[in-house]
């Protein structure tokens, strides 16, 4: 068997290692809190589920144009101030970014990603053959400096990935640098692909949405905001010129999103349900990350999340080190590493965990800290 050499760049032994390291620690039956968890903890909504239940009994089971159901294109339109011909639904945001990718990452072109970033870019990018210019973030509060962006972005820049709320930071960027950011990509010649997939998960300030900018793929879905990552359902916002080099890769990729899980989110936003349900989980979210941060914070370097349900802590020592002792005391986090350059000594924690299982998560990592001094 030969790999085809676009994916000799892309590595899976770091997500394996830690697997493993917690698959060997359950089987050894070790009660092990997890803090890796990439999804909202809560089950899908019943608001959603019994809307999805009636779409299926009621032939919603085939497939739907590629674009999407005309209703949830317009819902999702009408929120975001665009056209509902601006708007294609996907198969997640995964497939969103990677249709993204396809679009409009030139072979040898650069892409821009401030780093700490989610991991799946680096791998968008290496396999479309992109070079990969990294931003770093960490010394203003995990935020690009737009003048420093400036310098990089050039015609050969291709690409740019942003993600507000951020992924592993919960970093919000402000509306003003968003902006400038959009208009320098513009300048060059760039796209910019601005994943706002934790846009409804936000505690202070609300986060800026770039649809509607001429040069910009924003990628959203429903899999945080809706607890649906298990569904499949997401979409992108562009300029139709924009959308249309995406519906190339999306015909033969995605194709649609399942057609009774549209139709229940159409139902959902359609009824004025989608606020009320997001609302639920903030508010839970909310309270973990004000007792998390008020405690981790007296512990390490820490810069309080403005959304999401992540913390990126600087732990000042050796990432995969601080995760393997912490997993050998029964709790699992993971390693800066991954989301790349510059995070060797940080982890990031999810708190899509229960009050209860993050107070005994702290206590440990107190213990652990405790043996450390
Ligand atoms: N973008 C970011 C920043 C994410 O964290 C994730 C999932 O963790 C995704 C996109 C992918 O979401 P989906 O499940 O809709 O493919």
């Amino acid at each position: 068997m030969k790999e085809a050499s676009r994916l000799s760049q892309i590595s899976t032994s770091m997500i394996r290692r830690m697997f493993e390291i917690v698959e060997k620690a359950k089987k050894e039956g070790r009660d092990i809190i997890s803090l890796t968890i990439g999804e909202p903890d809560f089950d899908t909504p019943q608001e959603v589920v019994e809307r999805a239940c009636r779409a299926m009994n009621t032939g919603f089971t085939h497939y739907t144009s590629n674009f999407g159901l005309e209703e949830l294109r317009s819902a999702i339109a009408e929120r975001y101030g665009v056209e509902s011909s601006n708007v294609m639904v996907t198969a997640g945001g995964s497939e969103a970014l990677l249709n993204a990718s396809l679009a409009f990452i030139e072979e040898g072109s650069k892409v821009v990603i401030p780093s700490p970033n989610f991991l799946s870019y680096f791998t968008y990018a290496k396999m479309c053959g992109g070079k990969i210019v990294q931003l770093k973030t960490h010394d203003s509060n995990f935020l690009p400096d737009v003048d420093r962006l400036n310098e990089i972005v050039d015609r050969n820049v291709s690409v740019i990935f942003l993600n507000y709320p951020n992924n592993p930071t919960g970093a919000v960027i402000k509306e003003k640098d968003l902006r400038a950011i959009a208009e320098i990509a513009a300048d060059s010649g760039a796209i910019v692909v601005s994943d706002e997939i934790y846009d409804q998960i936000y505690y202070d300030i609300k986060p800026t949405s770039l649809a509607g900018e001429e040069n910009v793929v924003c990628v959203n879905g429903f899999s945080k905001s809706l607890a649906m990552t298990g569904w499949r359902i997401g979409f992108t916002i562009a300029d139709e010129k924009l959308l249309d080099p995406m519906l190339k890769v999306h015909q033969v990729n995605g194709v649609c999103a399942p057609a009774f899980a549209q139709k229940a989110v159409a139902e959902v936003m359609a009824e004025g349900l989608f606020d009320t349900i997001v609302s639920r989980m903030v508010k839970e979210f909310r309270k973990r990350r004000d007792y998390l941060y008020s405690e981790l914070s007296r512990i390490y370097d820490v810069v309080k999340p403005e959304g999401a349900f992540y913390m990126f802590l600087n732990v000042g020592e050796d990432c995969m080190r601080y995760a393997e002792k912490l997993i050998g005391l029964g709790v699992a986090v993971t390693p800066g590493l991954p989301f790349g350059e510059w995070n060797e000594t940080y982890v990031r924690i999810s708190y899509a965990n229960s009050l209860e299982n993050l107070k005994r998560a702290v206590e440990i990592i107190k213990e652990y800290e405790g043996q450390r001094a």
